[in-house]
């Protein structure tokens, strides 16, 4: 490998990080990643890891060093790299075709360059919809506690994290925030035990009630929580909402930026649930990282509310992203599309996911520390406790330090890191779609050893 020394100390100088996730990249040198294929990852040292996150944040879903992906990337930028979205472009009509056929019931998509921008579109078009529709009344939003939509200020106004938004304010009015549903933390909420999935919905029913349904717009909801703890959704709470949504005319925004395009399985998240939503979002898995591709897709009845926009000389310019739909994102994301169906990865998915949450199961009989393990399909979450009995979270900086190990190990796992204030102790798990048994005995293993070293 060449000598990379050069360009660690410009990172070091130049590279403003974020500077929250992956702490154990950036306690040491910079870890800079420069090469990958399939599950694996090397960096700047030669160093291999085997990547349990998908490129950090659950993104690169088919795997790394994908040709046929670089290579429709390659053909369509010298064919044609660039003109604005409006004007239309080929991979954007045909991905657009595809993916509205795997979304009964939705329509229209509209690109964006990514998961903020899209829920900000969503956002604006349910402010605009309520100037349309119910002069200007109908305009809230309501969002849910740990739940997360974005680096954009409305996207953090809609943010339920709030130890890491704290210095952002002031915040975009018309945001309400709903409780969350992690029934492990039902106690905490002073929810009943039984029914808890009916009751966490039955909430939001409540807050809509306290604000007064005229005024609510949209319920804007994750269909499992990411970053906010891998929060599958409990029994009977998304058929619920589903009935609350429709009694008070809401329009459902489900935020897929993580969950969609297979993570959980299914083509999107909220297909587990039999959920009709208005405005699904989405963004990371769409081209896995090949090319920055983000979308908003709408039912024909929001759409229909904006089709004589066009007429209205107003609507010039006004929203008109530059590179939205930029033609290398849809060509990315076609390719991407075709390697999931080709290589039935929904089913591999499914099957991986069930083994790995298995095997997590089996660390807990090990490991008291492990106080519940939960996911949906490549996406999975173990909370780590310092009471079995309390539910006392683990403290972050042993979290963390079981993150390290593992990274020491050469194996990159996550954890949640900006949750609710003192609950920073899930490990995350979200291996691309390629996953084999053998890399999640791999995983396990390695956070098998860390917990060992860390807790004893
Ligand atoms: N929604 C969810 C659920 C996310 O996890 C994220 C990013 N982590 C976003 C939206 C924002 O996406 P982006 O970073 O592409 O703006």
């Amino acid at each position: 490998q060449n000598d990379l020394s050069h360009v660690v100390e410009a990172d070091k100088a130049h590279v403003w990080h974020h500077l929250i996730q992956h702490k154990p990249f950036e306690s040491k040198d910079p870890n800079i990643i420069v090469e990958g294929r399939g599950m694996r990852v090397w960096n700047q040292a030669g160093k291999e890891h085997l990547d349990a996150v998908s490129g950090g944040v659950w993104t690169v879903n088919v795997g790394y060093g994908r040709e046929r992906i670089a290579r429709a990337v390659y053909d369509q930028l010298m064919r044609l790299n660039y003109f604005a979205g409006a004007a239309g472009s080929v991979p954007g009509a045909l991905f657009a075709e595809r993916l509205i056929e795997k979304m009964p019931g939705l329509s229209r998509v509209y690109y964006c360059n990514s998961g903020s921008e899209a829920n900000e579109k969503a956002f604006k078009m349910v402010r605009q919809i309520a100037h349309k529709r119910y002069g200007g009344k109908k305009n809230k939003i309501l969002f849910r506690d740990r739940d997360y939509h974005g680096t954009t200020i409305a996207c953090l106004s809609a943010g339920g994290q709030d130890e890491r938004n704290a210095q952002y304010g002031p915040f975009t009015p018309g945001f309400v925030r709903v409780p969350h549903c992690l029934e492990y933390r039902a106690a905490d909420q002073g929810a009943p035990t039984e029914h808890y999935g009916e009751w966490a919905a039955d909430q939001i029913e409540q807050v809509i009630l306290a604000e007064g349904p005229d005024t609510i717009g949209a319920l804007c909801l994750e269909p499992v929580t990411a970053g906010g703890g891998v929060i599958v959704p409990p029994e009977g709470y998304w058929q619920k909402v589903q009935e609350i949504v429709r009694k008070y005319d809401i329009l459902l925004h489900i935020d897929e930026v993580v969950c969609g395009v297979g993570r959980t399985g299914t083509w999107f998240g909220y297909q587990h649930y039999g959920v009709e939503p208005d405005f699904v979002t989405m963004a990371k898995g769409v081209a896995s990282g090949y090319a920055a591709i983000a979308c908003c897709v709408t039912n024909e009845r929001v759409f229909e509310m904006f089709k004589d926009d066009a007429d209205d000389p107003m609507n010039y310019f006004r929203d008109i992203s530059t590179f939205g739909g930029c033609t290398a994102g849809p060509a990315a994301a076609l390719e991407n599309l075709a390697i999931i169906e080709e290589e039935n990865l929904l089913e591999n998915t499914t099957a991986m996911g069930d083994y790995m949450l298995g095997r997590l199961d089996e660390l807990a009989g090990k490991h008291a520390v492990i106080g519940h393990t939960r996911g949906k399909g490549l996406f999975l979450g173990a909370e780590l406790v310092a009471d079995r009995e309390t539910r006392a979270p683990a403290p972050e900086k042993q979290v963390q330090a079981v993150v390290a190990d593992c990274m020491g190990q050469g194996v990159i796992i996550g954890a949640t890191n900006r949750s609710v204030p003192g609950y920073n102790n899930t490990l995350c798990f979200s291996p691309a779609l390629i996953a084999t048994k053998d890399d999640i005995d791999h995983i396990v293993t390695a956070v098998d050893g860390a917990l060992k070293r860390v807790f004893g």
